[in-house]
């Protein structure tokens, strides 16, 4: 008996749940599965393409292990299919034994404070978009030619826009940021970049790899305020991990000023800053923060402001999940309703969808393989796998009827060595940032 499993998402977790299907199916005992894994982009990988700083290459290289699962006779890549639009999930299920939503994380959690609408303000998910050429958002044009930026959020991403920020040209020479991304960080006259955060150095989520990066720049120097550090003996009751980035920061606290007055770009760290504020006519000018201390591990505001300068801002705060139609929804968490992944009876969530936006890529491997059990569970208690699905046959015919453009891994294939074709000198590839553009060069 062939068993029928639909997963929305192509990213890290999507593909980790087809690979645990795979690797449960391949024992030889009379059952197959077939895979559908559907995407409303035309082109694969989730985050890992649209996320991943376009400067770490080595970290994408890990969709070379979800090529292999995808180039697998049970497994399909149907993109170009946004579930909720062209595809509802009672029709999905009606054809799937199991529907397993790995639709990630993709809205921004937005600051809601006065001003936070004002022109040249983004969320990460907006400017990470852009330089990494999503098509959602690569017409969003910032406007880097003020001579402050401001990055709120004390995470890997807020390292990641300050690091794209600061970077030269050449630094960008083996990457795939965009060609309109790097044509305006070009032409960009910031000069400084504050990394603003609510807490302190013991509170940080920037891990050492990633924080280390920044003190290795060509043009820019990283640098934090010697007041904002703990005593070096309480360092002790840190996490190895944490205690790494935190002796970063104290390294950074001592550089001596004439070193990093010889860089261009200062990349200052404001800690113990809450924004309350963003300033500007139009456009955002300055960013209002309130002084805070740490009372309990949370941030208590002292009712001391300060305002940042600040030509444009990006604030990495972190992200919610796209609601779907008829599929319960955890407003406060922004992410599905779910027990362990269990939606509803034949309906799943994993990855950034189930838990919400942590951890790193790998973090989406248990999570992937253990939701994979509990649908064999389901299966074998008969909760869930009807004989009567007909699959990826039934929503073939659907397609069609309907009118629907599917792309399949061949056809990414095609988009893929047109876009290694028009890489430039040394960079990897040259991405096409709107569906249409991927959707010829399918050829
Ligand atoms: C800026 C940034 C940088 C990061 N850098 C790193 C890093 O360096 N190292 C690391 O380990 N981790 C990094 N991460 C984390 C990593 O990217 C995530 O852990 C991972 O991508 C989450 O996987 P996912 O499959 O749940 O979601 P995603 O990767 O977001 O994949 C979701 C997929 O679902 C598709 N989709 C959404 N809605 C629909 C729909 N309705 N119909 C059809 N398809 C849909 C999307 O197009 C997307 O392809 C980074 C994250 C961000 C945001």
């Amino acid at each position: 008996m062939t068993r029928h499993i639909a997963i929305i998402g192509s990213g890290p977790a999507g593909y980790y749940t087809a690979e645990a299907a795979q690797k449960h199916w391949a024992k030889d005992d009379g059952e197959d599965v077939q895979v559908d894994i559907f995407d409303a982009l035309p082109v694969p990988y989730g985050l890992i393409r649209t996320g991943v700083a376009p400067d770490h290459q080595s970290i994408k290289g890990v969709s070379r292990r979800y090529e292999k699962v995808a180039l697998t006779d049970n497994v399909r890549f149907a993109g170009n299919v946004m579930v909720g639009r062209d595809i509802t999930i009672p029709e999905l299920g009606q054809l799937y034994d199991a529907v397993v939503l790995a639709t990630g994380a993709p809205n921004d959690r937005e600051l809601d404070i006065p001003g936070h609408d004002l022109g040249n303000s983004f969320g990460s998910a907006a400017f990470v978009g852009w330089y990494n050429g999503h098509p959602q958002f690569a017409d969003l044009a910032p406007d880097l030619s003020g001579r402050h930026a401001a990055v709120i959020g004390m995470g890997n991403v807020a390292l990641d826009v300050a690091r794209i920020l600061a970077k030269t040209e050449t630094e960008f020479a083996e990457s795939d940021i965009v060609a309109h991304a790097l044509d305006a960080l070009r032409a960009s006259n910031i000069e400084t970049i504050t990394i603003i955060g609510r807490r302190g150095p013991h509170q940080i989520a920037m891990t050492p790899k990633e924080l280390a990066e920044l003190g290795q720049l060509e043009r820019a120097a990283p640098h934090v305020d010697p007041r904002d550090l703990p005593e070096p003996e309480e360092d002790a009751i840190l996490e190895p991990g944490l205690r790494k980035s935190v002796t970063l920061l104290r390294d950074y606290a001592a550089t001596p000023e004439h070193i990093r007055a010889e860089k261009h770009l200062a990349i200052e760290f404001d800690m113990y800053a809450s924004p309350v504020a963003f300033h500007g006519d139009g456009k955002v000018t300055a960013v209002e923060v309130e002084e805070t201390t740490i009372e309990k591990g949370r941030a208590v505001g002292t009712g001391k402001t300060y305002r940042v300068p600040a030509d444009l801002v990006v604030s990495c705060i972190g992200y919610r999940t796209s609601p779907i139609p008829d599929v319960p929804f955890d407003e406060r968490m922004g992410r599905f309703a779910n027990d362990e992944g269990r939606i509803l009876p034949g309906l799943y969530c994993v990855g950034w969808a189930r838990r919400g936006p942590t951890g790193t890529i790998g973090t989406n491997r248990p999570d992937g393989y253990g939701l994979m059990e509990k649908i064999v569970e389901d299966i074998a208690n008969g909760a869930i796998g009807r004989a009567d699905k007909q699959g990826r046959k039934g929503f073939d015919a659907l397609a069609q009827k309907r009118g629907l453009d599917v792309v399949t891994f061949r056809d990414w294939k095609h988009i893929e060595a047109a876009e290694t074709a028009a890489a430039r000198d040394g960079a990897p590839r040259e991405k096409f940032v709107d569906v249409e553009a991927m959707i010829k060069a399918r050829g």
